[in-house]
């Protein structure tokens, strides 16, 4: 059984280069790889790869990360710069050094000598206006350059810019992976890392399910929200109703639970999907579906398909 799930409506063509992999007999690490570098390298994505706003000093920092559910192995970078393909860079994390997580300088590095290293990075003229527009609205307050509040004003609502390219896929051999990439909060503070990278915030996978979240990742972290969905599934229960159980969980705790959602996938091919806000929308295509669908999941609300 292949099945592949990813989150938001640019999933669906996430979805779709993934298929294509898995369609053919590929493996599910290629499959999720192929299918986030798909948005990452689309450049009029604001939220995901070198395209993304910048952090308050104008840099794209990037944060990703993969995991592999047969093997327990994982590899992750954050707050990398210069690289258009940080799952790939990740997957060498995973694949070619004995570390799990590698940050900053140490990963841009690590991508010169893996050749994801992107000598020169422009921003995208939007994000770039977007930029020193803020720049100019916090330069005219009485907030000094280099204080917090400063930081405050140039960040200030940046973080309803979110949307990860989350990603779970399962081959023909059973192996479950789930990756994520973004490029996480705009106008961040230098080094800002969200949940993405963060194996059990951000994605986890093992052989029983995977998960991959999206939203404000302070909070997504507080909770660990990818573990907790699988650690549903590990009792034996199904990927949709995990979802449920989680979200139900979270309003519970009632703390820290705004912009949290999640899609999740588990060993047989049933596909989740939960969310804190009103809905959410992902894509997902299994070998029990035509073709790759858009769905939407509402908050509370188990996903049927
Ligand atoms: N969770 C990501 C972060 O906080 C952003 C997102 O999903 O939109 O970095």
């Amino acid at each position: 059984m292949k099945a592949i799930i990813a989150t938001w409506s640019f999933g669906l063509k996430a979805v779709e280069a993934g298929w294509r992999i898995l369609r053919n007999g590929g493996s599910a690490l290629d499959a999720v790889e192929a299918s986030i570098r798909e948005i990452e390298n689309d450049f009029s994505n604001r939220s995901v790869g070198l395209g993304g706003y910048p952090n308050i000093a104008g840099f794209v920092e990037l944060d990703a990360a993969i995991m592999e559910g047969s093997t327990l192995r994982a590899g992750s970078v954050a707050a990398v710069r210069n690289v258009q393909n940080p799952i790939s860079l990740a997957r060498k994390v995973m694949e070619k050094t004995p570390h799990v997580m590698i940050v900053g300088e140490g990963a841009t590095k690590l991508a010169k000598i893996f050749g994801l290293y992107v000598e020169k990075v422009d921003l995208q003229p939007e994000a770039r206006m977007e930029w020193e527009r803020r720049l100019k609205t916090a330069v005219s307050t009485p907030q000094k350059e280099g204080t917090i509040e400063f930081w405050l004003k140039m960040a200030a609502e940046g973080h309803y810019n979110h949307d990860t390219i989350g990603c779970v896929a399962m081959d023909d051999n059973k192996n479950i992976v789930a990756g994520c990439s973004t490029s996480g909060y705009a106008f961040k503070l230098v080094g800002r890392v969200g949940d993405s990278p963060i194996i059990g915030s951000g994605l986890y996978a093992n052989s029983f399910g995977g998960a991959a979240a999206t939203g404000l990742g302070e909070n997504i972290m507080i909770h660990n929200v990818s573990r907790m969905v699988v650690g549903f599934m590990e009792q034996g229960i199904p990927a949709d109703e995990a979802a449920e159980k989680t979200v139900q969980h979270l309003l519970k705790i009632g703390r820290r639970i705004d912009r949290i959602s999640f899609v999740s996938l588990d060993k047989d091919g049933c596909f989740g999907a939960g969310t804190t806000e009103k809905s959410f929308q992902f894509a997902a295509m299994s070998d029990a579906f035509s073709e790759p669908r858009l769905l939407m999941v509402e908050k509370g609300v188990r996903l049927s398909l």
